[in-house]
């Protein structure tokens, strides 16, 4: 059951598919500051939900780095494996909504709608209406409303989705019997008892779907900030399966430095260690900063 809400409760939820890269330091250091900033309780998760995507021992890398650069947080992390009876209850109150239907059309088929959505082509609703039957093998989808859902990101701003024309009916557990990312998220996040999110802007499409999950599973919605996404010199987004060169754990000051500036914080104070580095950045802390940034 989740945690009773302190004021203020972030974290970060690294994916462990490779070393940490300069691309999540800066949305690590997004959400510890703003936590920091505010008093509040700084919470980890090990976002090993799709086992097909992890690389054994990235986890523990994650962690060391992140603590050689001098993060601290408040609880032992907890990882999404672990939590599958949990992902099990919400996929039990959906499908007690008549939410819930199984889906057995290919990506292909998908495709070949040629229906766009925000993330690319988007489901047509073929097998809302099939009757198909879960057999533990095929996927499974909830029914959009025709429902417009806004958020108020602190960064993005307003961000208003017409659920069912802009993403689609969207998969909450795969064929493979691997529950979905948007499902387990607000699942995770309402078990640690988030207050703010702050994550990665490749996210923000994916938040009003979040929380219509949230209001129909009858759970409390953060505060969602949306942070920029470093990007490389061909202008793409630094990820781990790009390859993303890891961030140098023996000379954490610089890169530290670097992830900041880019979050429009000032940098002028030469601190010499991490313990003044960090004091000074939270001092210096301002959210709206960022915004200014984007
Ligand atoms: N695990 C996701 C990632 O590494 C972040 C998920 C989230 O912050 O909601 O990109």
């Amino acid at each position: 059951m989740p945690d009773t809400f302190p004021r203020y409760r972030g974290r970060f939820a690294p994916s462990p598919t490779g070393p940490l890269h300069f691309g999540s330091l800066i949305t690590a250091c997004a959400s510890y500051l703003d936590t920091r900033a505010h008093g509040g309780q700084w919470l980890l998760r090990v976002d090993d939900l799709d086992q097909t995507r992890v690389r054994p021992g990235a986890d523990k890398a994650i962690l060391t780095t992140l603590k050689r650069f001098g993060f601290r947080w408040d609880k032992e992390p907890i990882r999404q494996s672990d939590r599958t009876v949990r992902y099990q209850w919400a996929l039990a109150r959906l499908t007690g909504q008549n939410l819930v239907y199984a889906c057995d059309c290919s990506r292909k088929r998908i495709r070949e709608a040629g229906l766009a959505g925000v993330e690319g082509p988007r489901y047509p609703g073929y097998c809302r209406h099939r009757g198909l039957s879960d057999d533990g093998k095929i996927a499974l989808r909830v029914a959009l409303p025709n429902e417009t859902l806004c958020i108020d990101d602190a960064i993005q701003g307003r961000l208003c989705q017409q659920l069912a024309v802009e993403v689609g009916d969207f998969v909450i557990r795969r064929a493979d019997r691997c529950f979905a990312y948007q499902l387990a998220v607000v699942m995770d996040d309402a078990d640690q008892g988030i207050s703010h999110v702050i994550r990665g802007a490749d996210l923000l499409q994916s938040t009003p779907r979040q929380v219509w999950l949230q209001h129909r599973l009858g759970l409390a919605t953060p505060q969602y900030a949306h942070a920029p996404l470093a990007r490389d010199a061909q202008g793409r987004k630094l990820s781990k399966q790009d390859m993303a060169r890891p961030v140098d754990a023996a000379n954490p000051l610089p890169t530290l430095r670097a992830a900041i500036a880019f979050l429009g914080q000032p940098t002028a104070e030469v601190s010499s260690d991490l313990e003044s580095f960090w004091r000074q950045a939270i001092d210096n802390w301002s959210l709206d900063r960022v915004a200014s940034k984007r």
